[in-house]
């Protein structure tokens, strides 16, 4: 689930596209579980930017999730204008860090 922040904070509704993404330094953890089962698990942050349809810019610190069992280093965390802005509290736990 991704909205624009702007748009939610200002009751409006918009599509939104990614527009670029940062190329993640990958330090990725690729395995076999005991069941023989494979999961990617990489710690690396990723800083991905997006364009609204209303024209908002905004960006999202974020780590790979597994396909598998769903793990991810850090939750995702919305930025606007550089700052931080809180949609998810259970991201509150392990906020990813800048980088
Ligand atoms: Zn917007
Ligand atoms: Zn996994």
């Amino acid at each position: 689930m991704l909205r624009c922040p702007i748009c939610i904070a200002a009751g409006l509704r918009s599509v939104v596209r990614d527009i670029r993404f940062t190329n993640p330094k990958l330090k990725r953890d690729h395995f076999w579980d005991e069941e023989g089962v494979e999961h990617f698990h990489d710690p690396s942050v990723i800083v991905t930017e997006y364009e609204c349809s209303n024209g908002h810019h905004f960006a999202e610190r974020s780590s790979w999730q597994c396909h598998v069992c769903g793990y991810r280093a850090c939750e995702a965390v919305l930025l606007v204008d550089g700052k931080e802005v809180v949609t998810d509290p259970s991201a509150a736990e392990s906020p990813c860090p800048p980088q």
